[in-house]
């Protein structure tokens, strides 16, 4: 299986047939409901034009407005972000957060452009999604290749098409914003501390010690730099790092605030003096109690899965494991604590950011992790009680569960007309 729409199809299928679900309604959560495309051109430095593609996909809203990150990458396409979409729907539903799924991007790659061209072509995008986008409609957040300096763009560029009246209360047009521009403490690392609390659950489900435990991380960005570091606090090391610059590899762990130091200032980790560069075979087969991919989908396949000495996955990336991936790993008994749970924490403080502007409020990052971790351990112990009283693995009673709320909405309100 190739398709990373394919792969999300799959898994749904096998949610929907435990559901016993009806078909009409499966048919209708196969396809997103709108499928924008814009080209638009932007002023490049050198004063020449050039053409970009921008995407955003709807795929869901019977749960509240649309939600889901902007992804800058040259491999953005059109399956890609469908998938993406989904996969916000299944994850606003499994937190209970009322949002619908969306996911947007560009292809085209930043890092090959400077930060003028960068803001240009955001700005110039956001306009050309105009009205397709809101506070109540379809509100955006960070993803692969952007940040909070992206969503400050975004949000400059659509309060100044707003009326003066409404500038102000446009603001949470877009969350992941800075905290002075309007967002919240905790935001930032949000997804990685999600993660951290699902990884804690886990290992207190099973009695396992995260002190002394090792693990490894691929992509280090915004989710795989903070779930290293605070998985590090909690007495894990970090053996393997990979990013799209190359792996490394220390035995005695890697420490990620020096890490992170070191690629910003060269842009990535390979040569990272205080550890070796290591194959990418050799990154999947270091034997490590946690794996987690936080980089791009399809990483654990056919390929891959076979090498993979570790106890449990998770999921901070969307998508990393394909199904032929997946079913390698169940059947070693490696554990898995899918995308939808592990890194729902991003829409999660997503959902407080949205609240704090609607409501001119400025929440403690103590308040904001407090609700974070309750709610991430209620969706694991949600997400486990199912899997262990149907015999299911972890991601497929979670989908069941995000997916049975959302059948009994368009049960209670029907299909129109
Ligand atoms: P980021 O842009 O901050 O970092 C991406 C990292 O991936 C970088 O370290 C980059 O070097 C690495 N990478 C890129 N191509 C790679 C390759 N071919 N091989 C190995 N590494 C590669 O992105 P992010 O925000 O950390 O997002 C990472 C993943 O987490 C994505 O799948 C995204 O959808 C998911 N996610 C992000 C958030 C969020 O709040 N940012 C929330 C939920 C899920």
């Amino acid at each position: 299986m190739k398709n990373v729409y394919e792969i999300a199809q799959a898994q749904l299928d096998k949610a929907c047939s435990f559901l016993k679900l009806e078909g009409s309604l499966q048919l209708i959560l196969s396809q997103p409901k709108n499928e924008l495309i814009v080209n638009f051109p932007v002023l490049m430095d050198n004063g020449e034009y050039q053409l970009f593609k921008g995407y955003r996909i709807q795929h869901n809203n019977i749960m509240g407005p649309y939600k889901g990150g902007m992804r800058f990458h040259h491999e953005v396409h059109l399956d890609e972000v469908k998938a993406l979409a989904a996969w916000m729907t299944w994850k606003c539903s499994l937190m209970e957060i009322p949002f619908g799924g969306a996911k947007g991007g560009i292809k085209f790659s930043p890092r090959e452009h400077s930060a003028q061209e960068v803001e240009r072509i955001t700005r110039r995008f956001t306009h050309a999604l105009g009205g397709n986008i809101g506070p109540n409609h379809d509100i955006p957040a960070p993803d692969m290749g952007t940040n909070a300096q992206t969503m400050v763009w975004m949000m400059d560029t659509y309060m100044n098409n707003a009326t003066q009246g409404q500038k102000n209360a446009v603001r949470g047009i877009v969350t992941g914003k800075s905290v002075t521009s309007g967002g919240s403490l905790g935001r930032n690392k949000a997804t990685g501390q999600g993660l951290v609390f699902a990884v804690q659950a886990w290992a207190e489900e099973f009695e396992f010690d995260l002190s002394g435990a090792s693990f490894s991380v691929q992509g280090f960005g915004n989710v795989g730099y903070h779930a290293s570091e605070l998985l590090s606090h909690e007495g894990s090391t970090l053996k393997t790092v990979m990013d799209h610059t190359g792996s490394i590899y220390n035995a005695h762990g890697i420490d990620p605030v020096d890490l992170l130091k070191y690629s910003r200032e060269t842009g990535g980790i390979k040569g990272y003096p205080k550890a070796e560069e290591i194959s990418t075979e050799a990154f999947f087969a270091t034997e490590v109690d946690i794996f987690i991919p936080a980089a791009l989908e399809m990483q654990i396949t056919a390929e891959t899965a076979p090498s993979m000495n570790v106890k449990l996955v998770a999921e901070g990336a969307n998508g990393p494991t394909d199904v032929d991936g997946e079913r390698i790993l169940l059947e070693k008994g490696v554990m898995f604590l899918p995308d939808i749970l592990a890194n729902a924490g991003g829409v999660t403080v997503s959902y407080f950011e949205w609240l704090q502007n609607r409501r001119a409020e400025a929440w403690t990052e103590e308040r904001v992790d407090q609700r974070l971790h309750t709610m991430m351990t209620k969706a694991y112990h949600k997400m486990r009680s199912i899997a262990c009283e149907h015999g299911l693995d972890n991601r497929t009673a979670a989908l069941a569960y995000s997916v049975s709320r959302i059948k009994t909405v368009y049960e209670e309100r029907g299909i129109f007309p």
